[in-house]
């Protein structure tokens, strides 16, 4: 193995185009990516890395273990490494024990939740089945395992739509993202009814807490503030599908995390993006920044995920050092019963046969 040099992991640092990243920060932090990118390849482990983690921690993860919940699970499932130490949040490193049961995976804090999985119950899925027997149950990745296991298919933000419009019946229960429900139920009006916690019933449903936060008058503000106007054809706004049905109808694109990163993709490519702003984690701005520098980002910084922030290079540095020492990681190590396990894997299997 050859040793990457400190020298090596400050130029790499200094070259790139992050604005939010001084000398101050590279002196500090680079012997630290220094010894966990050594000790990374010293002992075969995969880091991945979630499009919402900030670009020192995002770019500790090759590119190929870089992207979103599914996509980084997927990698998972087909790598070869020993370890994988999994930067995002806890329901997104167990759905990848869930599909690699095997492998040993890590996370640097397991406190590290979700608003949307931990603020819902699971008992919410008897009652609304009992509420609309025969109905299918969708439930979006962003839920713990428990969770998933009661359910009948599974959806990320890029494929909802897709799984809802596959699945049999002119009913799809959709659980647990109320405002995710609400913007697909506009979309597949009078082509398929969605069931949604609190829709017609006592039933309690969850949001996420970042991108809830967006409102219609922050999306005027940006317009009139950045010279956005709708419909401008090298400017826009873009939306994620977790946010309001107002925020998502106003912008000029909305989408996933990787529908939003594949339009400004090809738009660059095609010289049509000037200028962005895009209602979403603050730091998945700060990586399109670095990947797109030709684009002039805008993003809300207070709007960032307490949850993915829980990720720290010093967390990640703890768990290698406990690997090359051959120290007791259960503290950093997701384990799930083998029963939940099988369970929680077939709405996820049944996801990607759509897929
Ligand atoms: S951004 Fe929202 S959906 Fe993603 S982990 Fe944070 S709270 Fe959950």
């Amino acid at each position: 193995m050859t040793e990457i040099t400190l020298e090596k992991v400050k130029e790499n640092l200094y070259s790139r185009p992050h604005p939010s990243l001084t000398p101050i920060d590279i002196e500090a932090k680079a012997p630290i990516i220094h010894e966990i990118l050594n000790l990374k390849a010293r002992h075969n482990v995969v880091i991945l890395g979630h499009n919402y983690m900030e670009p020192l921690i995002f770019n500790l993860s090759a590119s190929e273990e870089q992207g979103d919940s599914l996509g980084l699970s997927r990698y998972a499932a087909t790598t070869e490494a020993d370890y994988i130490i999994f930067n995002g949040v806890l329901f997104m490193a167990e759905t990848a024990k869930v599909l690699s049961p095997n492998k040993r995976i890590f996370i640097a804090d397991k406190e590290a939740g979700c608003s949307l999985a931990d603020d819902f119950d699971v008992g919410e899925i008897d009652k609304l089945r009992e509420q609309h027997p025969g109905a299918p149950v969708m439930i979006y990745i962003n839920s713990y395992a428990l969770a998933k296991a009661k359910c009948d298919v599974c959806c990320t933000s890029a494929n909802a739509m897709k799984i809802a419009l596959a699945m049999p019946g002119d009913k799809i229960i959709f659980v647990p993202d109320i405002l995710f429900a609400e913007n697909i139920e506009q979309d597949l009006k009078g082509v398929k009814e969605v069931i949604y916690p609190g829709k017609d019933s006592d039933t309690k449903g969850a949001v996420c807490e970042v991108h809830e936060k967006f409102t219609l008058d922050d999306l005027f503000a940006v317009r009139k503030s950045f010279e956005m106007p709708k419909g401008h054809p090298t400017r826009r706004i873009y939306a994620h599908w977790e946010c309001k049905p107002e925020v998502l109808r106003e912008a000029d694109f909305y989408g996933s995390t990787s529908q939003i990163g594949r339009d400004i993709a090809e738009r660059v490519a095609a010289g049509k993006l000037e200028r962005a702003f895009v209602a979403s984690e603050c730091e998945l701005t700060s990586n399109l920044t670095a990947e797109f520098p030709g684009v002039e980002f805008y993003t809300a910084c207070s709007v960032r995920c307490q949850w993915m922030a829980k990720m720290t290079l010093e967390g990640v540095l703890k768990i290698l050092r406990g690997i090359d020492q051959g120290a007791d990681l259960s503290e950093y190590e997701v384990l799930l019963e083998e029963e939940i396990i099988e369970k929680a894997k077939k709405p996820i299997e049944l996801m990607m046969q759509f897929v």
